[in-house]
């Protein structure tokens, strides 16, 4: 689309007076998105509908500064929501301004707190070396405090802890505060929590990710000098979805801005005027909440900046006017939200589908099938198709009938490459090696592979650490002054930081990341442990191992300074929607309604639209969870271009329970004149309530009706013979009830073991006596 304007006007080689391309640059734009655009001075907020075309207004705006006000790439900080928008719109402002976009901060809030973190973090004792946390390495680092604290674990979750602490921090509190604070017995346990976890964070030279904003925010508080060199540096300052802004992302704005005005104290005036500040968002499509997003930072915008101006976009340009009257009526239905009715001249277009399936499983073939009409009459590619679900866990049932039927899929987050065992290992070395203080990585691989070092070691090693009040890395180092160690066990704490030792030498010698992953492998004899196993998992993990080298590889092919250390922060980041599949995948994208924000395809599936589902169980009975859904479903709706599916199933299995849902209050909030209706009732019609044993039985034999009533119910006696579809071959031990409610246990053997079956629906076969 804008590649030419690039070779044309931008290109390195050629200097083309600003005038005509600036006119380019506007054209096709509508008035109000040029007026955003070319707005100067004051903050400027664009509020609008989805598809409005505001993440385009943002895009253009930066080729505009560039192009026409004399800005430079480096003047230039825009924050977007995830590492796939932040790498689009790069390659959006690329095509029109050429490699100058390089130097440009295009990045999540993460990435950019990592960058300032990197430079400044030494002000306040972290090196420049440090850990980034994720979430699964934060979860064991509370557990590991909760352990030290000898918490009740049923009183007080580690995960329900983590969420609180996240909380805070998402709100600017510090432990200090919250201890300060804490009046009940639960705040005062919390603090105590937060206290420790921030104290061994800090032991092991590592932040986590909410502290990435937060540690930022004190920087830029504390240091006036720094917060004026950001200030110098970022003329302007541009945030897309801006909705989803938490209180402490907030702050992060306005302390860089540097405007002095607004809800709370910060923003300390300088020498340097006020960045221009530029953001984008839509009220509607807020869908973070529960990690701390705050509504009201566009809401009250107009308030903390009291020169700002709103700019309104309401012409839609992504979907046809039948998915747009769809959507309006869902968001309607949410109450105090300012009215904005979103218009397209792209015209009806093509009905919106609904299907009511019998299971889950009926509901994926029926997707299965679409997608392949619409290929075969030329309608659309499996590239142009996404798949939308509420919860990860609604994958599966997609991904089984997607894999018989031969359809290619990606599905986006779920069990994603850097959340795997392995490659969480390899990771792990690479971070001791670029932090040696980084106390959870250091022992996720004391003994991986194993190498003799058990948990009683471990513990003794802990314990010395904390009587010498040093660090577990020095302890290890020290193991031969450790008491209680076995001499075994010490010659083998001994001979893995001698190979720590030789592996950091590879990397104090520059060698390039992909080298050091190998020799870590190698020399670690991680390799040669998958290597001997006869696992079958095993051969899948040498697979991923020899992929991240290759990550590696990529890495040091675009950077090529770029160290260890690098390297480690490049993945640190990487967000699960980094692996959106472009076109050249050809594939159908599944993901859940989260990942999808920003996002839009030709055609859309909107999935499980069952009450418990989506909206989730736990907004039924919760007026503000239930809003949020509400948003969630018009951000759904909304990414579609041409065709929209709705589909709902009468029955699923959740969690091994079988359930039956009603249909979601959003399908009904759809007029049915917008909805051609394939298939408007299931043909199980009864609802029967079914013990759990059944479901899971049920859930054992999905793919196949059960079909109720049809079959007769096998008359089973202790000691017969049966044949079950799922279990196999099995006796039966006891019986029970009668007619519909008569159930059998049946033992099965070594493996499945013994269960009880509700007859009327167990696809059960009696075997003859013999
Ligand atoms: P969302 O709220 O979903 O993030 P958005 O408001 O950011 O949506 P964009 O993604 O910027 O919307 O634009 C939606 C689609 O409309 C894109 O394909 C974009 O290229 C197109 N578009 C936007 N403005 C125009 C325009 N003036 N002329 C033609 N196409 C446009
Ligand atoms: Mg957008």
């Amino acid at each position: 689309m804008t590649t030419p304007l690039y070779d044309e006007d931008f290109g390195p080689a050629v200097l083309a007076p600003a005038r005509p391309s600036t006119e380019r640059l506007l054209e096709g734009l509508n008035s109000q998105q040029r007026a955003a655009v070319v707005h100067e001075g004051t903050p400027l907020l664009v509020v609008a509908g989805a598809g409005s075309g505001k993440t385009k207004v943002l895009t253009t705006r930066i080729a505009y500064l560039l192009a026409a006000r004399g800005v430079q790439p480096g003047e230039v900080l825009a924050i977007t929501f995830t590492n796939k928008a932040a790498g689009e719109m790069k390659e959006r402002v690329a095509a029109l301004v050429g490699p100058r976009a390089r130097v440009m901060w295009v990045s999540t809030f993460h990435s950019a707190c990592v960058r300032i973190l990197r430079a400044e973090g030494r002000k306040i004792g972290f090196t420049s070396t440090f850990s980034i946390y994720d979430q699964a390495d934060a979860a064991r680092l509370m557990t590991l405090v909760c352990r030290d604290l000898d918490l009740d674990p049923k009183r007080y979750p580690a995960r329900a802890l983590s969420h609180q602490v996240s909380d805070l921090k998402n709100e600017l509190v510090d432990w200090e505060t919250a201890r300060d604070r804490a009046e009940t017995v639960h705040h005062k346990q919390l603090a105590e929590v937060y206290a420790t976890y921030q104290a061994r964070l800090r032991q092991a030279n590592a932040m986590d990710f909410d502290d990435l904003i937060m540690t930022t925010v004190d920087i830029l508080q504390a240091f006036p000098d720094v917060a004026e060199h950001y200030r110098r540096r970022f003329r302007h300052v541009l945030v897309d979805e801006y909705q989803d802004t938490n209180h402490a992302q907030y702050t992060l704005v306005r302390e860089l801005v540097g405007s002095s005005v607004g809800r709370e104290k910060g923003g300390a005036s300088t020498s340097v005027p006020t960045a221009e500040l530029c953001v984008v968002g839509d009220a509607d499509q807020s869908i973070y909440a529960f990690r701390g997003a705050d509504i009201r930072n566009i809401m009250a915008f107009e308030e903390d900046f009291p020169d700002s101006e709103v700019v309104l976009l309401e012409q839609n340009y992504r979907s046809t006017q039948t998915i747009l009257s769809a959507a309006n009526a869902v968001i309607a239905k949410n109450p105090d939200r300012k009215d904005k009715r979103l218009w397209t001249d792209a015209g009806d277009g093509a009905p919106i589908v609904g299907y009511v399936a019998d299971n889950e499983h009926d509901e994926a073939a029926f997707v299965a099938s679409e997608v392949d009409r619409l290929s075969d009459e030329g309608l659309a590619k499996a590239y142009e198709v996404a798949v939308f679900y509420r919860t990860n866990a609604q994958s599966r049932s997609f991904e089984e009938v997607f894999i018989r039927v031969g359809l290619p899929y990606r599905v986006v987050g779920g069990v994603r490459f850097y959340e795997r065992k392995e490659v969480r290992d390899a990771l792990a070395y690479l971070r001791v090696l670029a932090n040696p203080a980084d106390t959870v990585s250091l022992r996720r691989i004391l003994n991986t592979p194993r190498r003799g070092i058990g948990d009683r070691a471990e513990a003794c090693i802990e314990a010395f650490a904390s009587r010498e009040r040093i660090g577990f890395a020095e302890a290890v180092r020290r193991c031969g002054e450790v008491t209680g160690l076995a001499v075994r066990s010490s010659k083998a704490v001994q001979e893995f930081a001698a190979l720590m030792d030789e592996l950091r030498t590879l990397v104090d010698g520059q060698m390039p990341p992909a080298e050091v992953l190998e020799a870590v492998l190698d020399r670690s004899g991680y390799l040669a442990e998958l290597a001997a196993s006869v696992d079958p998992q095993d051969e899948s993990r040498v697979e991923n191992l020899s992929e991240l080298v290759g990550v590696a590889r990529e890495f040091s092919e675009r950077v090529p300074e770029g160290g260890v250390a690098e390297f480690m922060e490049q993945v640190s980041l990487v967000a699960d929607a980094d692996t959106v599949p472009g076109e050249g995948d050809g594939v159908v994208t599944l993901m859940t309604l989260h990942a999808a924000k920003g996002l839009e395809y030709p055609v859309v599936f909107l999935t499980g639209l069952e009450d418990g589902i989506f909206p989730h169980l736990r907004a039924l009975g919760n007026e503000v969870e239930l809003q949020e859904e509400r948003r969630l479903a018009y951000v759904g709706i909304t990414r579609a271009r041409q065709r929209l599916y709705l589909s709902r199933s009468h029955m699923r299995s959740v969690w091994g329970q079988t359930s039956y849902n009603p249909a979601s209050r959003f399908l009904d909030e759809v007029p049915d004149t917008l909805v051609d209706w394939r298939r408007s009732a299931s043909s199980v019609t009864s609802t029967p309530a079914l013990s759990s044993v059944t479901s899971r039985v049920m859930a054992s034999s999905r793919g196949r009706t059960a079909g109720p009533g049809l079959r007769p119910i096998p008359a089973l006696e202790v000691g017969d013979r049966v044949n079950h579809d799922a279990f196999g071959l099995g006796t039966v031990t006891a019986a029970r009830g009668a007619g519909d409610a008569a159930q059998a246990e049946v033992d099965f053997g070594a493996g499945t073991g013994a269960k009880w079956l509700l007859l009327r629906y167990a696809p059960l076969e009696k075997l003859a006596r013999s």
